[in-house]
């Protein structure tokens, strides 16, 4: 008989992968062979496509939307499976397997995102046949065409010269400055040797500090071996736990000025100075939108997104800032009262570098909260059983678990549920890997996609299936694991981007749950699903002591509530700051400018920070997200969500939240409109649609308790 060759787990490129079966060998092996593969396929469409366009035949959508997708598809199937166990996973191999293809992906992708044949069908289908589109097709074409414009797929001659030069400056640049500000990070730190220095430091901060000291070579002569006390000495550094938790517990004042100054003045001198790394981005990206028609970077990037334009931008940040000024002040004051109360000196003037410690101290004084000891009161089968009946009441769903030998798992703490409609039909599938594993998985939570929803080669449906990653507190003992209310928090907002792309209606997988949805419009769903935490019905259903089943008191779950709001004027009016900071930059310094962009900064701060910035302070400098991540002139997303979801939230308020019918009304609403209909529609036609009005800042005015 003969032996049928059987393909490599690896290049399935359909349904649900078999993790067990791909190894980081094969990732070396098969993946160079299936870029082969992809690029003969585009090669082969671009040759049949461009004929097509010679011989004047005009397009379908079919003829170009369904090859570009097969190919993007494979890519994304075996791609994707090995990002996913990069990230839940992870292991020297792995990733030496991931690092070497992933150069190679990227050049494929820039080529077919990239390809003028693509690009002039898409302008053709977009003259001769968009009467023969439906809304979706037509939405999916334009994002398409926007996506390709702007990366510059339409420039001629000279300019396609500059525009691809710059693309490549501005690349380098973004790494010259991450990695300024990561080595300037690296590069300083502080040894702490006597008690005195580590004055209010908790015992867990202090061990790591302590940790931090042993493992740096420099300093291995100042431990004895016999020494397992914690006696020090201990090394802080700038990493963002270390300096906060520092800022927050340590009772020395002047190292606290010490590491704040530090902090803030990085990357802005000597070797590592980020200056002419800033203006030189500014004025190239400048360029760039120039050359593609735009007047500025902020227009370019908002050409994209569901904000309109720049006044909208502005005028939705004027007025959370306007509400959040006057509170701020009056939080300032509050803190300032607390500290000459304490030190029992009237002459104590907080500097930026307090703020921090009062706060957290004010914040004990007045809440008390003691977030660990409420632990028991989360225990995760109790949380998913709350999360899950929420979700049935809003949405009329059903989920449940899958059995563990009936699909295939990366880890052997890893479930599978089933989502389905009231009448048993089918929806989607979820994976939840719920623990941190230190040594195999990256930090943080997120949603990602297995598999999206769409109709098949075979006409056969698809159904969506989601990857539910956090890090919460694994089970110890006999314990499950017991959640903090943040790990609460986090597996609520992940799950409302899983319910996203679960319960989408929309067939065409580019326009399917999460795809095509605009980035600031992104998080609606996740910060939405946050807001159940603190609702009394949902949350009282949730908390329930492990063991005794006793409920949690009502006196803690106040405190939770209020602390939510807690110095609420200072932590919005600190956003406002660093988006109306990125917005100004991309749309009005140029090189021109009688100011620099650390002075355009400082105007900014005029009205928009309480304590103004002192002369060391050179942020910018090490603003990662607007000059080394994908946030330049998108900063404002952060918030323009938040005011999204707010608003979506107080619907519920409005009607009752106690009204179960209601309740179950506008929830069956969010569902037919946000959650179903993704990227499919405008992201203000999706809301319009739910909230029967445009979003107004009102309710995260009042969610933020800012309204006082
Ligand atoms: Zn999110």
């Amino acid at each position: 008989m003969k032996k049928e060759k059987k393909t490599p787990a690896l290049l399935v490129g359909h349904g649900i992968p078999d993790y067990q079966e791909i190894t980081p060998k094969d990732i070396n092996i098969f993946i160079p062979k299936l870029l082969d593969d992809l690029n003969i396929d585009l090669n082969n469409l671009e040759d049949d496509l461009k004929r097509k366009l010679d011989n004047n035949i005009n397009l379908n959508w079919e003829d170009l939307f369904t090859p570009i997708h097969k190919i993007g598809e494979r890519l994304r199937w075996s791609w994707g499976v090995i990002s996913h166990l990069n990230g839940v996973c992870n292991s020297s191999d792995l990733r030496e397997a991931y690092s070497k293809q992933q150069p190679e992906i990227i050049k494929f992708t820039s080529k077919f995102g990239q390809s003028k044949v693509i690009f002039n069908c898409l302008m053709n289908i977009k003259t001769n046949r968009i009467n023969n589109l439906n809304e979706t097709q037509i939405r999916i074409l334009d994002a398409e065409i926007l996506s390709m414009k702007n990366s510059g797929v339409g420039l001629e001659g000279n300019n396609k010269d500059i525009f691809n030069k710059n693309s490549q400056r501005l690349a380098e640049l973004s790494n010259d400055f991450s990695n300024n500000v990561l080595d300037s990070t690296n590069q300083w730190s502080m040894l702490l040797t006597k008690p005195s220095e580590i004055e209010g430091l908790p015992k867990r901060v202090l061990d790591n500090f302590e940790k931090a000291a042993k493992e740096d070579k420099n300093f291995k002569d100042l431990f004895s071996n016999s020494k397992e006390d914690s006696s020090g000495p201990w090394k802080v550094g700038l990493d963002m736990p270390s300096y906060i938790s520092f800022l927050t517990y340590s009772k020395c004042r002047n190292l606290r000025e010490k590491i704040y100054k530090a902090q803030v003045s990085r990357a802005s001198v000597g070797e590592l100075n980020n200056k002419n790394i800033i203006e030189e981005i500014l004025i190239l990206r400048k360029n760039q939108a120039n050359l593609l028609g735009y007047e500025n970077w902020a227009d370019l990037s908002l050409a994209s997104k569901m904000a309109k334009d720049k006044k909208e931008v502005e005028t939705l940040l004027e007025e959370l800032r306007s509400a959040a000024f006057k509170v701020a002040k009056k939080e300032m004051i509050e803190m300032q009262e607390c500290a000459r109360n304490e030190v029992e000196s009237n002459s104590i003037n907080l500097q930026p570098w307090d703020t921090s410690f009062w706060s957290e101290k004010l914040k004990q004084s007045k809440f008390d909260l003691d977030q660990e000891s409420l632990r028991p009161y989360f225990p995760l089968p109790k949380v998913l059983e709350g999360l899950f009946n929420l979700c049935e009441r809003l949405f009329d769903i059903k989920i449940s678990k899958v059995k563990d030998a009936e699909f295939p798992k990366w880890h052997k703490d890893v479930s599978m549920f089933l989502v389905k409609n009231k009448d048993d039909s089918k929806i989607a599938y979820f994976y939840l890997d719920p623990y941190t594993r230190a040594a195999s998985k990256r930090g943080g939570a997120w949603m990602d996609d297995c598999l999206t929803r769409e109709i098949n080669d075979k006409g056969e449906k698809v159904l969506p299936v989601a990857y539910l990653i956090c890090n919460q507190t694994p089970p110890s003992g006999d314990a499950p694991s017991l959640m903090s209310f943040e790990e609460v928090s986090t597996l609520f907002h992940e799950f409302g981007h899983g319910l996203q792309h679960m319960l989408t209606e929309v067939d065409y997988p580019q326009a399917a749950g999460i795809n095509n949805v605009e980035w600031d419009a992104v998080e609606l769903p996740s910060q939405f699903m946050e807001n159940w935490c603190l609702d009394r019905k949902t949350l009282m259903s949730i908390a329930k002591h492990w063991e005794t089943g006793e409920q949690l008191p009502e006196s803690e779950y106040q405190k939770l509530k209020m602390s939510k709001t807690f110095n609420s004027g200072l932590s919005t009016l600190r956003q406002i700051h660093f988006a109306l900071t990125d917005l100004k930059l991309h749309s009005e310094w140029n090189q021109n400018s009688e100011i620099s962009p650390d002075q355009l900064r400082r105007l900014i701060a005029e009205n928009t920070t309480i304590i103004k910035p002192i002369k060391e302070d050179n942020f910018l400098c090490a603003f990662s997200h607007i000059f080394a991540g994908g946030y330049s002139a998108g900063y404002y997303s952060y918030k323009w969500a938040e005011v999204l979801s707010s608003d979506a939230f107080a619907a519920f308020e409005e009607a009752g939240l106690d009204n179960e019918d209601s309740v179950k009304k506008i929830g069956k609403l969010f569902r037919k409109t946000v959650l179903s209909l993704g990227g499919s529609r405008a992201p203000s036609d999706v809301y319009a649609a739910f909230r029967g009005r445009a979003p107004s800042t009102k309710a995260l005015i009042r969610h933020s308790g800012l309204n006082s």
